[in-house]
C-alpha cells in the first residue's frame, strides 16, 4: 500500500466509522473496556503536554498549531489556558465536532480557530507545533515527511506522539492481526524512535522533555523537540 493510498484510507476512515468510534473514546459517555482504558491513556498524553506547557509560564498569546486535532481534545484547554491555537484535521467531521465542542465551553477571550486540512497542507509558523497520536496512521517514509513538513513550521518547538516499535509490541500486534474482525480499524503503524529522533536532528531539533504512557491498550511516546 502506497502513502497515498494510507491517506486516502484515513481520510474515510475518520469521517465515517472511525469518527463514531474516536468521538466516543474521546468523549465522557459509556464506552467498553478496551475504549476506556484507551480513553485513559490518551488523556495521560494529553495531560502531559498541557502540564509541559504550563510549566513553561509563557502559554498566554502563544501560537500553537494542533495538527490532527481529533475532537479538540488538546485545542480546547490550551485555548482555555490562553494560547492561541489553530487546529486543523484531515477529517471534517472531526473538526466540526471539535468546533462544536469548542463553542459550548470556550468564551470570546479564548482564541481557537479550526480547519478541515490535511497537515502536509498546512503553512505559517508557530512557537509550537504538536501533533499527537497521527503518525500512527501512515508508513516511516510517509511519517518522516510529514515531521519534516511540521518542523518547517515550528519557529520554537515541535511536540510529537508516536506508537514506539519495540519487540513486545510488534508481537502484540501481530496477535492483533491474526484476529481481524469488526472492530479491526485503520492499519497501524509503529515507529522507531530512532528514527524519529534522527528526521527531527536533521530538521535542527534538539530532544527536550519526553515520556510514555502505556496502559492496557494504549501506547504512546511523547517527544518535544526544541529547535537548536
Ligand atoms: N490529535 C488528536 C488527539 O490526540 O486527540 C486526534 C488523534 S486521532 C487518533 C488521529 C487524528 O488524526 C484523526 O482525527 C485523523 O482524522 C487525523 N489525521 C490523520 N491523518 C491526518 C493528516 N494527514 N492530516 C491531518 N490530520 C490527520
Amino acid at each position: 500500500m502506497n502513502a497515498v493510498d494510507d491517506k486516502t484510507i484515513v481520510r474515510e476512515y475518520f469521517n465515517s466509522t472511525g469518527f463514531d468510534r474516536w468521538k466516543r473514546i474521546y468523549g465522557d459517555g459509556q464506552v467498553n473496556k478496551v475504549q476506556l482504558d484507551i480513553r485513559q491513556g490518551h488523556q495521560q498524553t494529553v495531560d502531559r503536554v498541557i502540564d509541559w506547557l504550563k510549566a513553561d509560564g509563557n502559554l498566554q498569546g502563544l501560537s500553537i498549531c494542533d495538527a490532527g486535532c481529533g475532537v479538540g481534545s488538546l485545542s480546547i484547554p490550551l485555548a482555555q489556558a490562553g494560547a492561541i491555537v489553530y487546529g486543523s484535521d484531515i477529517s471534517q467531521k472531526m473538526v466540526h465536532e471539535a468546533y462544536q465542542r469548542a463553542s459550548a465551553v470556550l468564551t470570546p477571550n479564548n482564541h481557537v480557530n479550526f480547519a478541515a486540512q490535511d497537515l502536509e497542507s498546512l503553512s505559517g509558523r508557530y512557537h509550537t507545533v504538536i501533533c499527537l497520536d497521527v503518525l500512527i496512521h501512515y508508513p516511516q517514509e510517509k511519517a518522516a515527511d510529514m515531521i519534516s513538513h511540521l518542523a518547517s513550521m515550528a519557529e520554537d518547538r515541535l511536540i510529537l506522539s508516536f506508537a514506539p516499535k519495540t519487540l513486545a509490541l510488534s508481537v502484540l500486534k501481530k496477535i492483533g492481526e491474526l484476529f481481524p474482525g469488526p472492530s479491526k480499524t485503520t492499519r497501524a503503524y509503529q515507529h522507531r524512535e530512532a528514527d524519529i529522533v534522527r528526521i527531527l536532528e536533521q530538521n535542527g531539533f534538539t530532544i527536550g522533555r519526553q515520556t510514555m504512557t502505556s496502559t492496557r491498550f494504549y501506547y504512546s511516546r511523547l517527544l518535544e523537540a526544541i529547535r537548536r
